[in-house]
């Protein structure tokens, strides 16, 4: 029976640095996962995150970005192209070399931070005096591994819809919307969040007529609502999506096509008919085959894991952290609660601001956030300054063709203090980490105005917001 300081459960972007950063700090650990590769013959390190999210979403929206410019964008740098195709299968083959290299960039990294690796799933037995015993069952091979502290990072899985089974031939989730090797005529997205705008625009891109049907009347509700409603005219009027908020779906079938009747918000009933349909109605944390119950880990009625601020379970020496766990399902917080637990077990004092964890949307243009949006200030009753700047008038924006979008920074109207900064446009993704650093060390809108921008930059236009702030923008 091997014995560990530390065994985390899971390898996603929450487990594989939890483990990382535990051996950095002197422990002896373990990493179980039961994840493995998209033809199911190989372990694959990553999760979600690196098998069948973030990664490959990015990878296919690149793609799809590159084939849209060439075939609209091209001719005005003066570029002459022959007739444009696009092969989908091939688009695939790249996404899956990227996914490889990067699942077994882990495998290395691993083995350079001496973190043992163990494939299988893993469920709690019971106690053995200070440590925790887990079996792990690989394939039926089943072997007992014991660890002091056990950092459960099980990640989530697609919200199912009870109106129809996801078979990801017909119907598909993230896994099956990631591996389209046909483009689909018409392409139904049931879900108007992150990952249903993210897959609507790869298909949109090369070719699909898609349309997104979204429960909420309100689009992008987590969002700035001025950056939102930007969003949705870009994403209408400029690209062809069809998005329908405030319905009700009735019946879904599928068949040879999928059919879909609804309601709309006016109160029509409506039927579509798609080629493919894609359900992105959010995740749901997964504790499936960890045995919770058997030691009395405790869950909440929706099935996540429940932690303290600093990720305790109510067992002693059990944590969790990332998807399973409360708070924004995304990538870098799962983390960062990693690095913090590894670093309270080796008795450090970390500290993790849930108010400046970065939001991001990569379509065109992107779509990023960090802290308060307007509408929250507002029903908190906070005096808030705001300053915007447009990228229409910004150089390198129009040297990039990508010259729209907005950034707006919301700052305390007494003390000028950062409450959060708004953006959409070109690379915003990259930009939002100005916000985040300012807002980390309490920055005010003056700091950001104050310090220099390098010219021609996208990063002008978030300098220009801050002087606005000020009502001193320079090109404003
Ligand atoms: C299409 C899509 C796009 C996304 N894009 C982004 C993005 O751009 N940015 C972003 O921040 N987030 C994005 N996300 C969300 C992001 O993927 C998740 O927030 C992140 O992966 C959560 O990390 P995690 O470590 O908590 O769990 P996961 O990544 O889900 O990993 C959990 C791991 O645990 C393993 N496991 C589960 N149970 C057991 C068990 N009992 N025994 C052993 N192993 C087990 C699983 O096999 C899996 O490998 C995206 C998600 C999707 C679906």
């Amino acid at each position: 029976m091997s014995q560990f300081d530390v065994v985390v459960i899971g390898a996603g972007p929450g487990g594989y640095i939890a483990a990382i950063r535990a051996a950095q700090l002197g422990f002896k650990t373990a990493c179980i996962d039961a994840g493995v590769n998209k033809a199911g013959d190989a372990p694959a390190l990553g999760g979600t995150c690196l098998n069948v999210g973030c990664i490959p979403s990015k990878a296919l929206l690149q793609s799809s970005e590159h084939f849209h410019a060439a075939q609209h964008d091209f001719a005005a740098h003066g570029i002459t192209v022959g007739e444009v195709k696009f092969d989908a299968a091939k688009m695939i083959e790249r996404k899956d070399g990227i996914v490889t290299k990067l699942t077994g960039g882990i495998k290395f990294l691993f083995q350079k931070n001496k973190v043992t690796s163990l494939f299988g799933t893993a469920s709690f037995v019971g106690k053995n005096g200070d440590f925790w015993q887990l079996e792990v069952d690989d394939r039926g091979e089943k072997t007992t591994v014991e660890g002091k502290h056990i950092i459960v990072a099980t990640g989530s899985t697609p919200r199912p819809l009870p109106l129809v089974d996801i078979d990801n031939v017909n119907v598909l989730d993230n896994e099956g919307a990631l591996n389209l090797t046909e483009v689909p005529a018409k392409l139904g997205v049931i879900g108007a969040g992150v990952i249903g705008l993210e897959m609507g625009s790869v298909w949109n891109r090369v070719g699909s007529e898609v349309t997104i049907l979204e429960a909420s009347p309100v689009f992008l509700a987590a969002a700035d609502q001025q950056i939102a409603k930007e969003a949705f005219k870009y994403f209408t009027r400029e690209q062809g999506l069809k998005i329908e908020l405030g319905v009700k779906l009735n019946k879904i079938t599928s068949g040879e096509k999928v059919t879909v009747e609804f309601t709309t918000a006016k109160g029509e009933a409506q039927t579509a008919e798609f080629d493919k349909l894609i359900v992105a109605i959010g995740r749901v944390p997964n504790t499936h085959g960890l045995n919770a119950e058997a030691v009395g880990l405790q869950k909440d009625d929706r099935g996540f894991i429940v932690v303290d601020g600093e990720c305790r379970t109510n067992l002693p020496n059990v944590w969790a952290i990332g998807d399973v766990v409360r708070g924004p399902m995304l990538a870098h917080k799962a983390s960062d609660e990693g690095v913090a637990v590894a670093e309270r077990i080796a008795g450090q004092k970390p500290h993790l601001d849930f108010n400046t964890i970065p939001w991001v949307i990569y379509t065109d243009p992107e779509i990023a956030w960090v802290g308060k949006t307007e509408e929250q200030l507002k029903a908190e009753g906070v005096e808030y300054k705001k300053g915007t700047s447009g990228f229409a008038a910004n150089g390198r924006a129009m040297g990039l063709g990508k010259a729209k979008g907005t950034v707006k920074i919301l700052a305390d109207a007494k003390t000028d203090r950062i409450l959060g900064v708004h953006m959409i446009g070109p690379m915003v993704s990259e930009l939002i980490t100005e916000g985040v650093v300012g807002m980390e060390f309490s920055a005010s809108s003056e700091d950001i105005a104050r310090i220099v921008h390098a010219h021609p930059t996208l990063s002008e236009v978030v300098h220009e917001a801050a002087l606005a702030v000020d009502k001193r923008a320079l090109h404003g």
